[in-house]
């Protein structure tokens, strides 16, 4: 928690502590309100997520009357869950099945950082005694494979590479089939994002899927967010969730923004619950999201 604390330093002084020092103030008139608007906005929370925080918390205030801080931090935090969605499954599912790994696909824009969730991901999951294969679907950039099979070598997973060029789909599916061979516990599949070419992506991510699936179907497709890159981010996102049926969102990047208020955005624009959260570059930089512990951290 304290590391959530830390690495959340940015959101923390500008939406948590922004938001109860307005709270905090004697009389809030229709200016501060609608600075504690301007707050939420700015902190990429949504319009509409927004409108309704703020309503919620006008009426609220106004019945507890009091300005004691913690009574106000306990009942913005508790609006701040509710926002975020307290009772989706955010589970992950990375466990192997009778004869079979459990396989997980990375998939999201360039440079949102799906390699390096792979890497973290497969950090998680050996530190836990799992087995874990890595699949270079990026073959469009062999950068792409050489940095994933360092992952691999950093945390202790095998990759499964084609040659630079190669059929994205028959990478994935070879690494399955190798999966499977070597009866490993976890597939992590990464995937390319060239988002120039919408009709491209599409066929080439549905074909990697299906192609996938002649094994048995994907244990989580997971889309991989930028969380610097704000409501434009969550526009591109959409295009992916039009094609394919993603599980769950991993929302990078999140210790370089103030704009920790995208989680809020996120499960109301795309439906999708946030399920793993990126705090930096590092191998144990990742997270599981959970509403209650990333609220506190914001409010610090
Ligand atoms: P990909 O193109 O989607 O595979 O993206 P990469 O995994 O190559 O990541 C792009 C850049 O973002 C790299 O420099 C990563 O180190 C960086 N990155 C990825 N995740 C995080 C994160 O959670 N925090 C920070 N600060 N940087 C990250």
């Amino acid at each position: 928690l304290v590391r959530l604390r830390s690495r959340l330093s940015r959101s923390q002084n500008a939406l948590g502590r922004g938001l109860l020092t307005l709270l905090s103030r004697d009389h809030l008139d229709e200016d501060d309100w609608e600075e504690v608007e301007d707050t939420l906005i700015t902190a990429d929370v949504g319009v509409a997520a927004t409108t309704e925080i703020v309503e919620r918390l006008r009426e609220r205030t106004r019945v507890l009357g009091t300005r004691d801080p913690s009574e106000l931090r306990a009942l913005l935090a508790e609006e701040l869950i509710a926002a975020i969605g307290a009772d989706a499954d955010r589970s992950l599912h990375t466990a192997p099945h009778e004869d079979r790994p459990a396989v997980l696909l990375m998939v999201g824009v360039n440079g949102v950082g799906k390699t390096t969730t792979c890497g973290k991901v497969a950090r998680v999951l050996v530190a836990d005694g799992r087995t874990v294969l890595l699949g270079a679907a990026d073959t469009f950039r062999a950068a792409a494979a050489d940095q994933l099979q360092t992952w691999g070598e950093r945390v202790g997973a095998e990759t499964v590479r084609g040659p630079e060029g190669a059929d994205p789909a028959s990478v994935a599916f070879d690494a399955v089939r190798q999966g499977i061979a070597a009866k490993v516990d976890t597939v992590l599949v990464d995937t390319a994002g060239r988002l120039q070419n919408k009709v491209g992506l599409m066929d080439e991510l549905g074909k990697v899927k299906r192609v996938i699936e002649k094994n048995g179907p994907v244990d989580e497709t997971l889309l991989v967010l930028d969380a610097t890159t704000g409501q434009n981010g969550l526009l591109q996102a959409r295009v992916f969730t039009e094609v394919v049926d993603v599980t769950g969102v991993v929302l990078t990047k999140l210790d370089g923004t103030a704009k920790g208020g995208i989680v809020i955005s996120v499960q109301r624009e795309l439906g999708i619950p946030v399920k793993l959260i990126g705090l930096g570059e590092g191998p144990d930089d990742l997270a599981p999201f959970e509403p209650a512990a990333f609220v506190d951290a914001l409010l610090g």
